[in-house]
């Protein structure tokens, strides 16, 4: 039995600026939901383009002193920070889900995704030793990873701790000031970063927060003082972002949605194929970039359907999955299922209308939803649904299987269950997708593998975290020397 949220109203916050929360300077808020009890547990400023510029002045003031620290001393805060996190693992994770709507269990294991980003960072001294050699007779090259100024990262709701920390200890690490936007919609447990990383003793003025919407973020982009913008977030946003960035001279990646197809052909072992799809589909609610949103069946994968109908009948709402973020995001999914019925899809489960459990009555709750029959053309099987909706597509081979994956816009995930060797290296060499499973429903590379999509799901060159992330958030400074021969003085010496 999993841990019962209370509610909890945690007041006004502010923008992290010297230290300090403080409001917006023309008093806007923005009201955060919580999406288990459909009520108002804090408020945020949203933040204008004056907001932004004190916290942009301040960095470009710490910048100087935190740049000419040397890369162990910085790192010694990461290893300080993650033990803070860790020691407060409990208290984020309730945070998480009471703003976000997951489980306080699927909370946990994201900010332990997030703390293996920080432990990758503590490694950042051995990994970026220099790199120095001869390279003529008495000249020697040295290659040294140089930090860029002020930089920024704009994150989305569904991991309100792990994607921040995608980019923040990376970026820190590598002697940048790093400057934060949350997401709007559940900010409260990223906000805990700043206080985590006060303690653990990084200088006044390298990481500030900056809340709000869409004026804040424009504001980022087009801000002269800022010299890289790594973005996480819906497509459309993050092809806006990228553009708007680039045009005014930054260096920008931005991470955008998702649609990932995962293949089943009938060898495919039955029970783990069952619980591979199940967590991919349905785990976070489906609200994971990651998600697996369409199966594509090649030829008789019944038995396998069969199962999997029957493990969504023992879900537990509220044990298993948590809520879906917002009421209008609750309507957008339940009209994409009202659509996929209407257009004549087979409702193998439907998680419509489901009774709530008792004590998150007012919540905002979907159940597993699976649809069979789906046509590759039809909205729930083309675009971005981001809920508990799994639609099942059936193909004859598995050419046509790969030809469907990789028709899609996106390019995040694909993965394929299988017992045979040659399949799975066909799908893994030939699915146009970043990160690919085998036997494995929600590919998430782990440090210090990168992680990163292709086609519309990133606008920019490289991957977010792993020795990509480094590269984004740094210059490479090469040093070339020859010393002249020693003077007469010192031939004596020698
Ligand atoms: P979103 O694009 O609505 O918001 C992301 C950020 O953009 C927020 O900080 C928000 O304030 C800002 N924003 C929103 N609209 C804006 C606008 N018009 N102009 C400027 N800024 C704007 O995304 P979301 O709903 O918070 O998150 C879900 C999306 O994120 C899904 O599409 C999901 O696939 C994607 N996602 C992708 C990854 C990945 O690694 N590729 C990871 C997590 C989430």
């Amino acid at each position: 039995m999993g841990k019962t949220l209370q509610f909890q109203n945690i007041g006004d916050r502010g923008n992290w600026v010297d230290d300090e929360w403080v409001p917006a300077q023309e008093g806007k808020t923005i009201s955060i939901v919580s999406p288990y009890f459909d009520k108002e547990i804090a408020t945020v400023p949203d933040s204008s383009k004056a907001d932004l510029d004190a916290v942009v002045n301040r960095a470009k003031e710490a910048f100087p002193g935190w740049a000419s620290t040397n890369i162990q001393d910085r790192s010694k805060v990461m290893v300080r920070f993650k033990t803070i996190m860790e020691n407060d693992m409990d208290n984020l994770a309730e945070l998480i889900a009471l703003d976000n709507g997951k489980t306080v269990a699927d909370a946990q294991s994201s900010i332990q995704r997030g703390i293996d980003v920080i432990e990758y960072a503590t490694s950042l001294p051995k990994v970026l030793k220099e790199e120095s050699s001869e390279v003529s007779p008495g000249i020697i090259c040295t290659m040294t990873h140089a930090p860029l100024g002020v930089v920024a990262g704009i994150t989305p709701f569904n991991f309100p701790v792990m994607v921040p920390l995608w980019m923040i200890p990376l970026a820190i690490t590598t002697g940048n000031c790093f400057i934060f936007k949350p997401s709007e919609q559940t900010p409260l447990a990223g906000l805990k970063i700043a206080e985590y990383l006060k303690e653990a003793g990084l200088p006044t003025g390298v990481f500030s927060v900056v809340n709000g919407s869409r004026e804040a973020v424009e504001g980022i982009c087009d801000h002269s003082h800022i010299s890289a913008v790594a973005f996480v977030g819906s497509s459309q946003v993050a092809k806006i972002v990228y553009t708007r960035s680039t045009a005014a001279g930054k260096r920008a990646l931005c991470l955008g949605g998702a649609k990932n197809h995962i293949i089943v052909v009938p060898d495919a072992d039955e029970n783990s194929t069952t619980k591979g799809l199940l967590a991919s589909s349905m785990g976070s609610a489906g609200q994971r970039c990651m998600a697996a949103s369409v199966a594509i069946g090649v030829a008789d994968i019944d038995p396998i359907i069969d199962q999997l109908i029957a493990e969504t009948e023992s879900f537990q709402l509220g044990e298993d999955m948590g809520t879906i973020v917002s009421k209008q995001a609750l309507d957008r999914i339940t009209n994409y299922i009202n659509e996929a019925v209407a257009m004549g899809a087979e409702l193998l489960v439907d998680g419509r209308n489901i009774t709530p459990p008792a004590e998150y009555r007012d919540g905002y709750w979907l159940g597993p939803t699976i649809l069979d029959g789906v046509d590759p053309d039809w909205p729930c099987a083309k675009e971005e649904i981001f809920g508990p909706v799994l639609s099942i597509i059936r193909a004859d081979t598995i050419e046509t299987a790969l030809e469907i994956e990789n028709n899609n816009q996106y390019g995040n995930a694909a993965a394929v269950f299988t017992t045979s060797g040659q399949v799975a290296q066909t799908i893994a060499e030939n699915a146009s997708a970043g990160m690919v499973g085998i036997n494995i429903g929600v590919p998430v590379p782990r440090e210090p593998y990168s992680f990163g999509g292709w086609n519309q799901s990133k606008y920019g060159h490289g991957d977010i975290t792993g020795r990509s992330g480094v590269e984004f958030w740094t210059n490479l400074k090469k040093v070339t020397a020859r010393w002249p021969e020693s003077t007469e003085t010192w031939k004596r010496y020698f």
